[in-house]
């Protein structure tokens, strides 16, 4: 007797780690349940670590399945939930036309009911599944974008690490900080170089927000601030008429008469650092889809056609062993991965990492002092020796304690959306930004199947992103931290 075919498609959810789901628990569950009902598996496919809601990667094994069951390669499909195979109405869709037709049926292993996409009922109970899917998706996204947003729409400081300038509060002027910011604004409007700004940041013991010496773009990114005259930002852009709860630095009209200075390209020429070297968006990050090789930057003779002759820029393998060699545009590849970043991770906000380092040498030393001041004290003729030792024990565990003290590491929202860092970055701050946030797959370009080499065709182009984006590394103050003022700042 003939047992219906069944192929299994599975993929992990986003909530993995709550659910302790996984691919081979998957597997194992539809099997047995392809077993109950009879059905021989015959196909498995899997989109391991692929989120199914919209605007993400390509689902290759879900592609690979719709196709098969086109071609009638199997009869039923077992899931564990509708919502791993899709998560919006357009996949639900692809869906219900290709099983409708070959009166295909869909078993799920968490409902006993299966959709039988011969059936209307089926059709509209597997596409409600989606809407909800999707629905859930969407409210998720918005509701952390409308928090941000009523938050600045209020006035509030940003989250995140202490603008510069600011006490901890966010809201008072530091007095040494808020001075060197104003008195900067006054020399550039008194014709002082940028540069001569920068040395005079570096004479003094404030030290950049990221740690280290100023240069050119921290300088530079802490005179744009809008906030420094009051101005509220949400999303990259000024919120109208809103006003910050903070002191402001600055009056409106300097702000803008020294933003427009520094932004004026003919007066200000970036310095050439090593990290400049790179002057491409996707060199070495981009890596070819059939050897892996990172991508170079290169061009292209049209060799043929009506534009025979002209030269393109491009990202091509060179590595002389791979039988693909993929190239593509460069201009296009760009603009490309710039709209999927903005689009897929522009709402998120920054993170870093910032590594409280408590400054024991100080402290250590003290200790070595007063635990010898003890021990002297102890060889004195009216020496109370009981008292001394207790004193000395002290301060030997205080000097282990000291000794063992880790740097505190917390995580902070930046305050500010991937976006605007974006729109703020340089070439090398956006490769920064988007390496931080590609996963292990990160960007591929797949060879070309429909066109010439140099297509512009950015379907190619495979993104894997990073559950999470990476941090950056902050090392912030060199003096004790009190585990107080450690923790703030990180809601
Ligand atoms: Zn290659």
């Amino acid at each position: 007797m003939h047992n219906r075919s069944a192929a299994l498609y599975v993929r992990l959810s986003d909530d993995r780690r709550e659910t302790g789901d996984n691919v081979a628990d998957q597997i194992e569950g539809a099997r047995a349940l392809a077993d109950r009902l009879g059905l021989e598996v015959v196909r498995t496919y899997n989109d391991n670590d692929r989120p199914a809601s919209a605007g993400s990667k390509p689902r290759p094994a879900f592609e690979q399945m719709l196709a098969d069951a086109e071609a009638g390669l199997f009869e039923a499909l077992v899931i564990r939930t509708t919502d791993r195979l899709y998560r919006t109405p357009a996949d639900q869709l692809r869906v219900a036309e290709t099983f409708g037709p070959r009166k295909m049926v869909i078993h799920q292993e968490w409902t006993g009911h299966p959709l039988d996409m011969r059936d209307p009922q089926g059709v509209l109970i597997s596409g409600l599944m989606a809407q909800v899917s999707h629905y859930e998706t969407e409210v998720k996204r918005k509701r952390q974008r409308a928090m941000n947003l009523a938050a600045a729409m209020r006035g509030e400081p940003r989250s995140g690490a202490i603008p510069f300038g600011y006490e901890q509060d966010r809201l008072t002027p530091h007095p040494a900080r808020s001075a060197m910011v104003q008195e900067a604004y006054e020399s550039l409007l008194g014709g002082a170089s940028l540069a001569s700004v920068i040395r005079d940041w570096n004479a003094t013991d404030e030290r950049a927000p990221r740690g280290g010496r100023w240069t050119y773009s921290t300088v530079r990114a802490v005179l744009l601030r809008p906030m420094n005259a009051g101005y509220v930002q949400y999303d990259g852009a000024i919120l109208p008429g809103v006003t910050g709860r903070w002191k402001p630095l600055v009056s409106v009209e300097d702000y803008h008469a020294v933003s427009a200075l520094l932004r004026d390209p003919s007066r200000v020429t970036a310095p050439r650092g090593q990290n400049r070297l790179l002057k491409h968006l996707l060199t070495n990050l981009a890596s070819c889809g059939s050897c892996g090789s990172p991508m170079k930057p290169g061009a292209i003779k049209q060799t043929r056609g009506r534009l025979k002759g002209k030269s393109y820029p491009l990202y091509r393998c060179m590595n002389s062993e791979c039988s693909a060699r993929v190239s593509i545009r460069r201009d296009a590849a760009n603009n490309e991965v710039e709209a999927r970043f903005l689009n897929e991770r522009g709402h998120l906000l920054a993170w870093r990492e910032v590594v409280h380092v408590v400054d024991r040498g100080a402290s250590l030393a003290d200790v070595e002092a007063r635990i010898s001041g003890t021990l002297s004290q102890m060889g004195e003729d009216e020496a109370d020796v009981a008292a001394l030792s207790t004193r000395l024990s002290e301060l030997k565990a205080e000097r282990s304690a000291l000794r063992a003290a880790r740097p505190e590491r917390t995580v902070e929202t930046h305050g500010e959306t991937a976006a605007y860092e974006w729109g703020e970055a340089d070439v090398a701050g956006q490769r920064d930004l988007l390496r931080r946030h590609l996963g292990p797959g990160g960007i591929r370009v797949m060879r070309a199947t429909r066109h010439n080499g140099n297509s512009v065709d950015t379907e190619r182009i495979l993104i894997d992103w990073a559950d999470e984006p990476g941090y950056t590394h902050e090392f912030v103050p060199t003096e004790p931290i009190s585990s107080g003022e450690v923790s703030q700042g990180t809601s």
